[in-house]
């Protein structure tokens, strides 16, 4: 079935060749082995698709068509991709090293297929406002597309990403450029199949695949695209400001890491709590954006905390992503391999203490034990960066203030755990944390509806929910003379 889902991505009338004919190698983290050779955009590829979303933008149907006929590709859209959820999920397990039971079970079905269902709910309902105003004026908002939109996706949950970028701007009516990761970028190859066989007009949707510093560096400089949207690393993030900034100014929205605090109340179920961080850290081989990375556990439990912590990444199952019953599978490429193991052995040097873990399983594929770290202080590398792989990193804390003060101790913003059975405590801070997402007693709790963003470096804007359609629009005010105001 794998080779067959492959040869089905192989060229046809929808693709285009870059123009310099060159390709790069995916690779299977499993085996280390190349899984197939993909087109390399470059400068005057990204050009290209520029020029047709921009044509497809300007004189195309989709920004002209009525909302509820957008609404009903959308909805066509996601009945393909719900057909072909087990492809998708397989190119993605297979290029990511992520469970297929994740990729096949959760991820295409709840946080893809689902996403569009919800912006094609969305496409008919984004409509400006009636304004009073002092003088003898009708004042009117319309709520615009903005245009072509560049998009940059990383590797971490290839379909997801791709959902969370294109849905909402399609429903706004915008043209897309989307590039995908090096690492994973054949998912998203069917999934633009799927989109021209939904009915999406041509021009409206490009997607291409290529690398960071040419392609991606191509779309945040482009003085054809009309505003970008980024998910990936804080430094990377950076880059794509600047090159909107040089370049034509274009809105910018960014997604970026983190170092999320986990924190675990005296009064909490420690059975509960152990196998929430858990997940909180492990889940993906680490490597989410908002991974609860900095654990931090009351004085009073430390101990227990410790051991149970322990015997519980001692029973993580690691193995093929594809076998039932694994939890884990391998990193997603070699340079993230090497860049955890890296950071292992500064934890070591730093005198964090390593519970357990610490090593790469098997001498094939990028397989890494889930390593656990206690007694870590804030002003470790391994507690201030992120790391992006299966490091947890365990520090006791006293009272609330303290933990307060230290889980905002950092220059992300992104997300933050809290296990408590007190509803005050619970109060206190979620309005105290400086970050976008806090989960009490859960983790990791997404659905379409609800916003997800940072707080300080770890982005601007928000994704998902209504609130992203903001990032999609333009506001426009209309002002008209009232010839009898009376009225
Ligand atoms: P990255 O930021 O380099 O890559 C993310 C995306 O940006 C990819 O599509 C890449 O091709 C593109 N890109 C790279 N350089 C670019 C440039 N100069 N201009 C425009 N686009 C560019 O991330 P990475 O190297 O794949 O991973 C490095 C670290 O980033 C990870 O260890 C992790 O800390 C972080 N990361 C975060 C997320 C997240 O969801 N926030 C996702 C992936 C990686």
């Amino acid at each position: 079935m794998k080779s067959s889902i492959l040869n089905s991505l192989s060229m046809g009338s929808l693709w285009t060749l870059p123009l310099v004919s060159e390709t790069f190698p995916t690779v299977d983290p499993r085996t280390e082995e190349v899984l197939a050779d993909v087109a390399k955009a470059d400068v005057e590829d990204i050009n290209r698709a520029v020029k047709a979303a921009r044509k497809a933008f300007d004189h195309g149907p989709w920004p002209r068509m009525t909302a509820y006929e957008r609404s009903k590709i959308l909805l066509k859209y996601a009945d393909l991709l719900e057909k072909h959820n087990d492809e998708l999920a397989t190119l993605d397990s297979l290029d990511s090293g992520k469970l297929y039971s994740q990729s096949q079970g959760v991820e295409i079905p709840h946080f893809v297929t689902r996403l569009f269902r919800y912006y094609a709910g969305w496409a008919d309902k984004i409509h400006g406002k009636t304004l009073p105003a002092d003088g003898p004026h009708q004042v009117l908002t319309f709520h615009e597309p903005i245009g072509v939109v560049g998009q940059i996706i990383p590797w971490n949950f290839p379909m997801v990403m791709f959902a969370w970028k294109v849905a909402p701007a399609l429903a706004c009516g915008n043209t897309i450029v989307l590039k995908t990761a090096e690492q994973t970028p054949l998912s998203a190859c069917l999934a633009a199949k799927l989109a021209v066989e939904a009915g999406l007009p041509p021009g409206v949707l490009n997607v291409v695949s290529g690398f960071g510093e040419t392609a991606g560096a191509a779309i945040s400089s482009h003085m054809d695209i009309d505003k970008v949207a980024f998910t990936g690393s804080t430094e990377t993030g950076k880059l794509v400001m600047q090159a909107a900034a040089r370049s034509n100014l274009k809105p910018v929205t960014l997604e970026l890491g983190g170092k999320s605090p986990f924190i675990i109340m005296p009064d909490a179920d420690i059975d509960q709590a152990v196998e929430l961080s858990h997940f909180a850290l492990f889940f993906n081989q680490g490597q989410c954006c908002c991974a609860g990375s900095r654990t931090f556990v009351h004085e009073s439990i430390y101990d227990e905390y410790i051991e149970k912590a322990k015997a519980r990444a001692l029973k993580r199952v690691v193995g093929d992503p594809f076998k039932s019953g694994v939890e884990q599978g391998p990193q997603v490429d070699k340079a993230q391999f090497e860049k955890i193991l890296s950071y292992i052995d500064v934890g070591r040097h730093e005198g964090a203490n390593l519970v357990t873990g610490g090593a790469r399983i098997g001498n094939k594929g990028y397989y890494i034990q889930p390593t656990i770290f206690s007694d870590v202080k804030d002003d470790m590398a391994i507690s201030r960066d992120e790391i992006f792989g299966p490091v947890q990193a365990v520090t006791k804390f006293r009272t609330v203030q303290e933990a307060i003060e230290r889980a905002n101790n950092s220059p992300y913003g992104l997300a933050a755990g809290v296990f408590t059975k007190d509803i005050d405590t619970a109060n206190t801070f979620s309005r105290a944390l400086r970050v976008g997402s806090v989960w009490i007693n859960c983790y990791d709790v997404f659905d379409a509806a609800i916003p997800f963003g940072g707080y300080k470096m770890s982005g601007q804007g928000r994704e998902k929910g209504e609130y992203v359609l903001h990032n999609y629009t333009q506001v426009k005010a209309v002002v008209t003379p009232l010839k009898n105001p009376a009225w």
